[in-house]
């Protein structure tokens, strides 16, 4: 077996995981040059479609419309921002209904790719401008963005390396790029690997690559790319105490203090890792 990543011959098979789609079994491979893992979609023949057809858009059809400022997309502007304070073009990956695009100021450009019909309706009735296609297919022209994000996105990639290249040519130069993954090398993810309790991010076929920091930095600095900024919080999904309204409220808020404002999101805890780029040298010019 190849990486997917890297393509060295250092893939070892971890473990055998069973799919909590489809029940079927999924081995886990760790690759020991790029220390990446990964599941290999093509292990069974199953319809990736038919998962993502169930899925589907829960809660899209009483999506409103109208904008609501939120503090997480606020933040992740401000982020950005703060790396390149010239933004006038945005380009979203998987951008849903458009929330992040919809934080930027009225001048800026703001494109997004959505393949989910129910999601791309909603960003077009918001006055965005959206490709419903793969991005492989999309005729950019000429054009870059000063800003390029992709949020949870990348794991989902049978063959992620392409896509990955093809973001970080989007980017204008001194612009921004943003990846956001979960990270399994995380402390949390680790433990619970450790003692064999399932991640929720393992959902083979879904979820398929989990990428080390290590593969990515290399690869994105590659291309012309300075790291400016990595946080590791836990995306607001780690709650001990869902089932206790008030403490499930106050532990939520306190949860994303750390996250958003204190250090200890500097050191990789919690598994959604966030990682932002700038352009400094435009190689493919
Ligand atoms: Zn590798």
């Amino acid at each position: 077996m190849q990486c997917k990543f890297c393509k060295a011959n250092d893939v070892a098979p971890l473990k055998k995981m069973r799919s909590i789609y489809n029940s079927l079994d999924y081995t886990l491979y760790f690759c020991d040059s790029c220390k990446c893992y990964f599941f290999d979609i093509n292990e069974h023949d199953y319809d990736l479609q038919l998962l993502y057809d169930s899925l589907g858009d829960k809660n899209i059809s009483s999506y409103d419309v109208t904008f609501k400022k939120d503090r997480y997309w606020d933040n992740e502007k401000r982020i950005i921002y703060s790396i390149q304070p010239n933004i006038n073009s945005v380009l979203d990956l998987g951008c849903r209904t458009g929330d992040l695009l919809m934080h930027f100021d009225a001048d800026v450009e703001k494109y997004g790719i959505e393949l989910s019909k129910s999601s791309a309706e909603v960003a077009i009735k918001r006055g965005l401008n959206i490709y419903e296609e793969f991005i492989e297919n999309i005729d950019f022209k000429d054009k870059k963005f000063d800003a390029v994000t992709c949020y949870a996105i990348l794991e989902h990639l049978k063959d992620p390396v392409p896509i990955l290249d093809r973001l970080t040519q989007l980017v204008e130069e001194n612009g921004v790029l943003v990846v956001m993954v979960p990270y399994l090398h995380s402390l949390k993810a680790q433990l619970l690997y450790k003692i064999n309790f399932r991640w929720h991010m393992f959902s083979q076929p879904e979820h398929l690559n989990f990428y080390s920091k290590l593969f990515l930095d290399k690869f994105i600095s590659e291309k012309g790319f300075v790291l400016r900024k990595t946080k590791y919080t836990s995306g607001g999904m780690f709650n001990p105490f869902k089932k206790i309204p008030i403490a499930s409220k106050v532990f939520g808020k306190f949860m994303n203090f750390i996250d958003f404002y204190t250090p200890i999101n500097q050191i990789p805890i919690f598994d959604h890792m966030y990682l932002y780029y700038q352009k400094t040298k435009d190689i493919d010019a």
